[in-house]
C-alpha cells in the first residue's frame, strides 16, 4: 500500500495493540499492508480480530494482506468534537466511513475519509496508511480516500 500525502487526521488513543490478538494488524500497518484475519480451515474472513474463527472455531485464524479497496457501507459526518475526543477539535467536520472490504469476504472496517466530507454509500474508497506520528501516538493508522466513479 502506498503511503501517499493526504490530510493527517489526529487518532483516538490509545492506538497499537491493545491485546496481543490484534498485534498483527498493527504490525501489518507498520509494514504498510492492511491485514485481515482469514480462517484456512472454513474460509471465513474475520474482523474484528478473534482468537477463534465464529464459524468453525479453529484457533488462531492467520492474518492476510488485502488490497485496501472497498465500498462505503454507511458513514457519519461529524461536526462537533465530543468532551472525551478533544484531539478532534481542529479537524471537524470530517466524515467517517464503515467500508466494505470485497478482497475480504465483505468483512467492513472503520475509517476517517481524508479527501472529501461528501461521500455516499457503495462509493469506491481507496485505503491509504497515515505514517505514525505524535497525534496517532506513534502507531500508523488506516485513511479512506474516496474515489471518482
Ligand atoms: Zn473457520
Amino acid at each position: 500500500m502506498d503511503v501517499i500525502a493526504q490530510k493527517s487526521f489526529p487518532a483516538a488513543l490509545p492506538l497499537g495493540p491493545q491485546v496481543p490478538v490484534d498485534e498483527p494488524f498493527w504490525m501489518g500497518l507498520l509494514e504498510g499492508e492492511l491485514r485481515i484475519q482469514h480462517c484456512k480451515e472454513c474460509d471465513r474472513w474475520i474482523w474484528g480480530p478473534s482468537w477463534v474463527c465464529q464459524d468453525c472455531h479453529a484457533f488462531d485464524p492467520p492474518w492476510e494482506a488485502v488490497e485496501p479497496v472497498g465500498t462505503v457501507y454507511s458513514w457519519t459526518t461529524t461536526h462537533h468534537a465530543f468532551p472525551a475526543s478533544r484531539e478532534f477539535a481542529e479537524s471537524v467536520p470530517y466524515t467517517t466511513a464503515l467500508v466494505e472490504l470485497p478482497h475480504a469476504g465483505g468483512r467492513r472496517i472503520l475509517g476517517i475519509v481524508t479527501n472529501t466530507r461528501d461521500v455516499r454509500i457503495g462509493q469506491h474508497v481507496r485505503g491509504w496508511i497515515q505514517p505514525a506520528g505524535e497525534s496517532t501516538g506513534g502507531w500508523p493508522v488506516l485513511r479512506w480516500i474516496a474515489e471518482e466513479d
